[in-house]
Formats: C-alpha cells, sequence, structure tokens
C-alpha cells in the first residue's frame, strides 16, 4: 500500500528510525489533507499546494521534524503553522494534546474542521501568530515550528519545559533546521539539515 512505500523508501530510507514515529506515518491519512485533484500524489516525495500560497510540507521533513522533537505518548506539544493540519495529526498520534497556531483564517477554519472530522480530539487549534506561542498553555514539552521565522523567536524559546525541544526552520531564502533543547541553565542547540519552508510572517499588531 501507498503509505507503507512511502515509509520505506522516502522516509527509513533517509535514516528516520524512531519506530513511533515510522508507526504512525504509516497510519495518518495523508490524502485527506490535500486537495481532491492532489489526492493521486498525496504520498509522493515532494510537498503540495494547499491554496493561499501555502504547502503541506514532504512526508520525510514531517517525519523528520517529528523525530527530531523527541515525542512521548505524555507529551504537550506546539505546533505553528497548522497548513494542511497533517503535521498536527502526526503530532496528535505521537503525543497526549497539541496545540496548533494558523494564521491564515481560511486555513485554519478548514484544518480544525478536517482533524475533527477525521476524529483527532486531543487537538486544539486556533487561528493566530504563532510569534507570540500560545502562553496559557506552556510550558510544552515541544514545539514544531513549521514556517520559517528570519531568527528563532525568543518567545517560543521561553515556552519550552526544561529538557523540551523546539524544532524550528531558521533562515530567510533556504534555512537550517534547528533543534533547540532547553537545559536547566540555559539551551543547547544543534542544526539537522537545509530545508526550505515558506516563510513565517508577523500577525497583524
Ligand atoms: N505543517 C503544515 C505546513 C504548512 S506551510 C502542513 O504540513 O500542512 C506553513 C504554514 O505556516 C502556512 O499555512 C502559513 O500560513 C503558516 N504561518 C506563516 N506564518 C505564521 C505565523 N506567524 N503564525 C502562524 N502560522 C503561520
Amino acid at each position: 500500500m501507498q503509505r507503507e512505500e512511502m515509509v520505506r523508501t522516502q522516509i527509513a530510507a533517509r535514516g528516520v528510525t524512531d519506530p513511533r514515529v515510522l508507526e504512525v506515518m504509516r497510519r495518518v491519512p495523508r490524502h485527506r489533507f490535500v486537495s481532491d485533484e492532489a489526492r493521486p500524489v498525496a504520498y509522493g516525495d515532494s510537498p503540495l499546494s494547499i491554496g493561499h500560497a501555502q504547502t503541506i510540507s514532504q512526508p520525510y521533513i514531517v517525519a523528520a521534524m517529528s523525530e527530531a522533537a523527541a515525542i512521548s505518548a505524555d507529551h504537550v506539544v506546539l505546533e505553528i503553522g497548522t497548513g494542511s493540519g497533517y503535521q498536527t495529526a502526526v503530532l496528535a498520534e505521537l503525543a497526549r494534546t497539541v496545540y496548533s497556531i494558523e494564521l491564515i483564517p481560511a486555513l485554519a477554519e478548514r484544518a480544525a474542521a478536517n482533524l475533527q472530522a477525521i476524529g483527532y480530539t486531543n487537538v486544539h487549534a486556533r487561528q493566530g501568530d504563532g510569534y507570540a506561542g500560545w502562553p496559557e498553555h506552556a510550558p510544552f514539552d515541544a514545539i514544531v515550528v513549521t514556517a520559517a521565522p528570519p531568527e528563532v523567536p525568543e518567545a517560543l524559546r521561553q515556552q519550552l519545559r526544561v529538557g523540551g525541544r523546539l524544532v524550528v526552520p531558521v533562515g530567510t531564502d533556504w534555512q537550517e533546521l534547528m533543534v533547540i533543547e532547553r537545559t536547566p541553565t540555559g539551551y543547547r542547540e544543534r542544526t539537522l539539515m537545509p530545508v526550505r519552508f515558506v516563510p513565517m510572517v508577523r500577525g497583524p499588531g
């Protein structure tokens, strides 16, 4: 089946090994997060348009970011850039609760309705500007950002629990995927790989 093949040839083949992540990637119905026209290629090795000049990320990138976030079943996760809601669904299968913020109202509404229709009950999605994070529900065990800010947003760093990880593509044209772990005394940073995401836009106000 197409999802098995996607995991084998695109994700495991590129070095993702976390068994829970691979299992979840085999399960989440990616075709339900793309447009009708894109359904035949939903399991292809590429990002796809979701309208509003935005894209659903390539399956491998979703898996690699989920693995880098090191999510356990009892974790509370914040996602910035809900988009189609596909990464949200993957996170929801890995974590206890997922909070997700999307800037574009039409995308935020569609993703929330779709996630609910598919049956995700542990997702709280809202429209808003991810630069502020979601302080009411902080601290988070992991924060996954799927749009690229020019620099690491300070509010997101501060909303990490000690031991928690922020996975974020940082830069303008091309970006480095960074993993920032909060330690008892500060932050430990490493870069994973070069990536290309849509820009993280500043909301009004
Ligand atoms: N994870 C999504 C990726 C969508 S693309 C998926 O796989 O479908 C990135 C998304 O980030 C876009 O929908 C874009 O509108 C959103 N975005 C950009 N800037 C943002 C901001 N400041 N706050 C929240 N969302 C933002």
